[in-house]
């Protein structure tokens, strides 16, 4: 088990203008379930490349545990890869692909035999162990590959997208697996995926990255609910939170389209400290967080907007209904119950005390 910290580390391949990862600092503690995500080209594998000893750093330091690794030899940094095209062997059997890295490292035969039936019992490949890779199922090659990892015992797990070539069931299914297997180990694990799904259930932190740079880091809630800026707040949830440009007035808001809407008493409290008085600002509310409107004596109807419905998709306890407020397009996240065909009118309202305001140049929340 292994505490990982990296203090400004940087990533310039030979030619590039730019960093593809620029002053990265994090430290991760034991045990820890790090997720990185991010859209395409961000940074995320060359992150766990530098921190595997397969990409050489620009600048800046990686530590692990207390010992700097810049200069260490991947192989005497004690550290597992799981990669997505699991790169087993294809002429050896099970036990033989989880065995090769003991083999290497001379471990003796008594000794390696023991682990690689603990971990087959711990991954449900007993029974597999003779076979080659060729007659196995793409779920059950991925579980040898992270057997072949877990054999080693390593101080650290690194995976890039290990299930990315699974289809979506099993993808699922295996998930649940690598969150059992670490729930067992207990080893430090650093994750990437561009699966939004996998980073919100796997994580004990998320690192969310955009064009070489972090741009928050926190557990899945607290991504979700109290996103940083404007990337990190449309890069989590799905469908995406919605966004308006809106003016901000007298502790109103409203977007010339539609939209007009009082502004609860916290935010009040920051736009008009940090004076946005009748300035543009960004409003973003989430799908979860626009409901059809119901009488009841706790909501005013005035804050209840009519809306008609443009596309509506039953995903199973829920529905997404698509829009229009006006002229102002919305996401909305209902209740299976509550679906209606598109063309149907209703009213909506929303969680007031949930939404967020960014400024409208830095595209940073306001608070
Ligand atoms: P993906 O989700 O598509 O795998 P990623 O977030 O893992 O993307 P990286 O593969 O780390 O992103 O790439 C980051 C940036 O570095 C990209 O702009 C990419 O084009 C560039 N890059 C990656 N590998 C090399 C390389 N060997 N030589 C030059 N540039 C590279």
């Amino acid at each position: 088990m292994a505490k990982v910290s990296m203090e400004k580390m940087s990533k310039r391949y030979d030619g590039a203008d730019d960093y593809a990862v620029e002053d990265f600092n994090l430290e991760i503690d034991d045990h820890e379930f790090i997720v990185f995500v991010g859209p395409s080209g961000c940074g995320k594998t060359t992150t766990l490349r530098m921190i595997a000893g397969l990409e050489e750093i620009t600048d800046g330091e990686l530590y692990i545990d207390e010992d700097l690794m810049n200069d260490v030899e991947p192989k005497e940094r004690d550290i597992a890869m799981v990669f997505q095209n699991y790169a087993l062997y294809p002429h050896m059997t099970v036990f033989d692909n989880m065995a090769f890295g003991l083999k290497l490292r001379k471990v003796k035969k008594d000794s390696i035999k023991e682990r690689v039936e603990n971990a087959a019992e711990l991954l449900g490949l007993t029974e597999f162990l003779d076979r080659k890779p060729a007659v196995l199922s793409g779920g059950q090659r991925q579980r040898v590959a992270l057997g072949r990892a877990v054999v080693r015992n390593p101080k650290l797990f690194l995976m890039d997208e290990p299930l990315s070539n699974l289809d979506a069931k099993l993808r699922v299914k295996m998930r649940t697996e690598i969150a059992k297997l670490h729930e067992e180990l207990g080893s430090t694990t650093i994750y990437v995926t561009h699966d939004q799904t996998e980073a919100m259930t796997l994580a004990s932190r998320i690192v969310i990255m955009n064009d070489g740079v972090i741009q928050q880091v926190g557990a899945p809630y607290e991504v979700f609910n109290s996103p940083d800026n404007v990337f990190v707040a449309s890069f989590i949830g799905s469908p995406a939170m919605n966004f308006y440009d809106v003016t901000y007035n007298n502790g109103k808001i409203s977007d010339g389209k539609g939209l007009n809407l009082p502004v609860d008493e916290e935010n009040r409290k920051y736009l008009d400290e940090n004076g946005y008085e009748g300035q543009e600002i960004i409003f973003g509310i989430r799908p979860e967080h626009v409901h059809e409107y119901v009488e009841d004596s706790e909501t005013p109807s005035d804050e209840a907007m009519p809306a008609k419905i443009t596309v509506s998709e039953l995903t199973g306890s829920d529905a997404n209904l698509y829009l229009k407020v006006g002229d102002t397009e919305m996401t909305a996240i209902v209740d299976a119950q509550d679906y209606h065909e598109p063309g149907y009118e209703i009213e909506i309202m929303m969680d007031m005390n949930k939404v967020h305001f960014f400024d409208k140049e830095t595209e940073e929340v306001i608070n």
